[in-house]
């Protein structure tokens, strides 16, 4: 089968190339891959910057965001041929941990969990791949190819519910949400806030593309100002970016009691220089949280599933900006202006 593999920690080896299809040991469901997402993570995996093929081997299967169509599974594991799936991206360390015994592997506590398409796990950008069961989640197929969306949603999904804890500190609710990058991630975030009924501001630096426009027409203020003035009493703000100057300003952004997510893999090298002490004094006085979250488990995959189900499908697709066919893979990964989500297709 084709697959679109890497060589982690090597700049430039990604490549298509024939392997063999999934050993029935890599699990009793046999998924054929109908589309997977690309994101910043795959951009970095492709730059060498970090990544882990399976033991013994020395390239990785690409691909973490996947929508496939359930080939077979056995009798009793709840999946039907024709049904259509995602798979999670995290499994649980061997050890395991207590998060990870209880299924909380987003959580995981040594760091020996592996992840599909990241670290130690063939990732989805292959015509086929198998999954054990549990961790497959059924999709709705009037959602269509915006399916592939779910696993991103599922990022944010787990980011909204540990939001609501912390805000459940106060007796006083939270109202204003501003969410740094209008990106994938920052767009799905921005859904969920609306979702829940919140006043939502998102800011990017494009004026132009289908950004100003995704965000009015989720019924949120799109800003392209610098997030001081974007921020204006925000009560949540959820930093999407992962850029220095951002994350500096997102981090002294909120209004008293406020909170802030960080959701952004920092890549690149370059120190930023910031007043420690004065962040302290913001943080302590108005009891500020920032906080940093990543991955998603089972139960933020269903909450994502149910976020999605809920969007207006127009909306969803016009997220989707670029498909692509394997053999254009490298279009994929190229970063245009213009972008949300490009995707490749597979069939
Ligand atoms: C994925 C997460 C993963 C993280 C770190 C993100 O792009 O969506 O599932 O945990 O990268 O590897």
């Amino acid at each position: 089968m084709r697959a679109i593999t890497i060589e982690p920690g090597v700049p430039g080896s990604a490549r298509l190339e024939q392997i063999p299809e999934p050993p029935p040991a890599s699990g009793d469901v046999l998924v054929r891959t109908l589309a997977t997402g690309v994101c910043g993570t795959d951009l970095d995996l492709v730059r060498g910057e970090f990544g882990a093929a399976p033991p013994g081997e020395s390239r990785l299967v690409l691909g973490h965001e996947s929508l496939g169509e359930v080939v077979d599974a056995p009798a009793g594991s709840g999946l039907a041929p024709g049904q259509r799936v995602v798979g999670i991206v995290r499994r649980p360390d061997p050890v395991p941990c207590p998060n990870c015994a209880s299924g909380e592997w987003d959580m995981c506590r040594n760091g020996r969990y592996t992840e599909h398409g990241i670290k130690g796990l063939h990732g989805f950008a292959a015509e086929y791949f198998r999954m054990p069961a549990r961790f497959l989640v059924p999709v709705d197929e009037a959602l269509g190819l915006a399916a592939v969306l779910l696993e991103p949603t599922s990022i944010v999904a787990k980011a909204w519910e540990h939001i609501d804890r912390l805000a459940a500190r106060t007796i006083w609710r939270p109202q204003r949400v501003l969410v740094t990058g209008a990106g994938p991630i920052g767009l799905l975030a921005a859904l969920l806030a609306v979702e829940r009924g919140y006043d939502v501001h998102v800011l990017d630096r494009v004026t132009t593309g289908p950004k100003p426009d995704l965000v009015r027409d989720l019924g949120a203020t799109y800003h392209t100002a610098r997030v001081r003035e974007a921020a204006e009493a925000a009560d949540i703000v959820i930093e999407c970016t992962g850029a220095g100057q951002v994350i500096a300003d997102a981090m002294q952004a909120p209004a008293p009691s406020g909170i802030v997510c960080l959701t952004g893999v920092s890549s690149g090298a370059r120190a930023l220089p910031v007043d420690l002490l004065a962040l302290n004094r913001a943080l302590v006085l108005e009891n500020t949280v920032i906080f940093g979250t990543v991955n998603a488990n089972r139960r933020h995959y269903d909450a994502a599933a149910r976020a999605l189900a809920e969007a207006e499908p127009a909306w969803l697709s016009g997220l989707i900006t670029r498909e692509v066919p394997p053999d254009r893979w490298s279009d994929a990964l190229e970063r245009r202006a213009d972008d949300v989500k490009p995707i490749i297709r597979f069939a």
